[in-house]
């Protein structure tokens, strides 16, 4: 299939991307990578009358990490993670799940901007940014305006983005020193999206557990961040008896489709698994 017709603009500001983004009213779509969008228009399941390309406006781009958090701009890519030095130190999970999303080819151009707007339950990063607690800075008609990463996916590809905001930056507090964090994805070859994915970080303090997080990938219409899986972990020194509590925690929320991935119930069993892989994991990463 081709995409139907559709005008093209390319603005160098994002001043100008939100006025473009303004005028194509509810019709509008923005491209950033174009490894989600391009195949939606292809199927015509995204008919835009206008795409806004946001790959010429500069200050969407950029890394930067301190003690005081960690700002990454919506069009970094998947590949600019992996390779950052700055964020190897101080939130390696980002590059360790970003490894795991598609090929290079598609890292190369997909935007972690992208991947964590669309709303796609099947994207890896959107679990992992409400693991981490990350926060999603918009600019809209409204001016800007930060959404929690756990409160902005409602819905299968329905989200708390307003049809005119633009996703211009995720803040990630810097996790503490020595935490431990894992990503673990099952899928059915290289480049495929996750059957289950679970992702955990935690520290330790005076042997216990603290702080933990455990976050689900495509095992139902959103991410699902489990409470009472950290709960469980939360105090605990990470022995079975907490990681089975987890786990079961975990299995208790998932409700995926029963779909070429497998169906729901091998998926939810999947889920544990990794889910006790991630924890055990992280367990070890993490200094104690
Ligand atoms: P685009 O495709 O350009 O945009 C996606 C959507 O987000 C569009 O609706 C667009 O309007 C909107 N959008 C983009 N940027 C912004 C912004 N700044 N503000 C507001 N809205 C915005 N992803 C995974 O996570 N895991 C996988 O295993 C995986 N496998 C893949 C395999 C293949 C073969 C392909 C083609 C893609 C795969 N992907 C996977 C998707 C890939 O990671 C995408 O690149 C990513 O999800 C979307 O990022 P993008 O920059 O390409 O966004």
């Amino acid at each position: 299939m081709i995409p139907g017709v559709f005008d093209y603009k390319r603005p160098a500001t994002l001043a100008d991307a939100l006025s473009a983004l303004k005028s194509g009213g509810d019709d509008g779509l923005l491209l950033a990578g174009g490894h989600s969008l391009v195949p939606m228009m292809k199927l015509r399941l995204a008919q835009p009358s206008v795409v806004i390309d946001l790959s010429g406006v500069p200050e969407l781009r950029g890394i930067k990490a301190g003690k005081g958090g960690i700002v990454i701009g919506a069009m970094t890519s998947q590949h600019e993670i992996i390779a950052s030095a700055e964020l190897a130190r101080a939130c390696p999970i980002l590059a360790a799940t970003a490894k795991q999303i598609a090929d290079p080819q598609v890292r190369y151009c997909g935007t972690i901007g992208g991947n964590a707007a669309n709303g796609d339950p099947g994207n890896d990063m959107p679990a992992v940014l409400m693991a981490l607690n990350a926060v999603y800075v918009l600019h809209g008609g409204g001016g800007e305006r930060k959404v929690a990463a756990r409160e902005y996916y409602q819905g299968a590809y329905f989200t708390a983005r307003e049809s005119d905001e633009i996703l211009t930056a995720i803040h990630i507090p810097t996790p503490a020193d020595g935490h431990g964090f894992a990503y673990e994805k099952q899928k059915r070859k290289i480049g495929d999206y996750a059957t289950a994915a679970a992702a955990v970080v935690l520290s330790f303090s005076g042997g216990k557990i603290g702080d933990a997080a455990v976050a689900l990938t495509n095992l139902a219409d959103t991410p699902l961040l489990v409470e009472d899986a950290a709960k469980h972990l939360n105090g605990s020194d990470g022995g079975d008896d907490a990681i089975d509590k987890a786990v079961e925690a975990c299995r208790a929320v998932c409700n995926p489709a029963h779909d070429q991935r497998g169906p729901a119930d091998f998926r939810v069993y999947v889920a544990g698994i990794l889910v006790a892989r991630a924890i055990r994991s992280a367990i070890q990463a993490a200094k104690k």
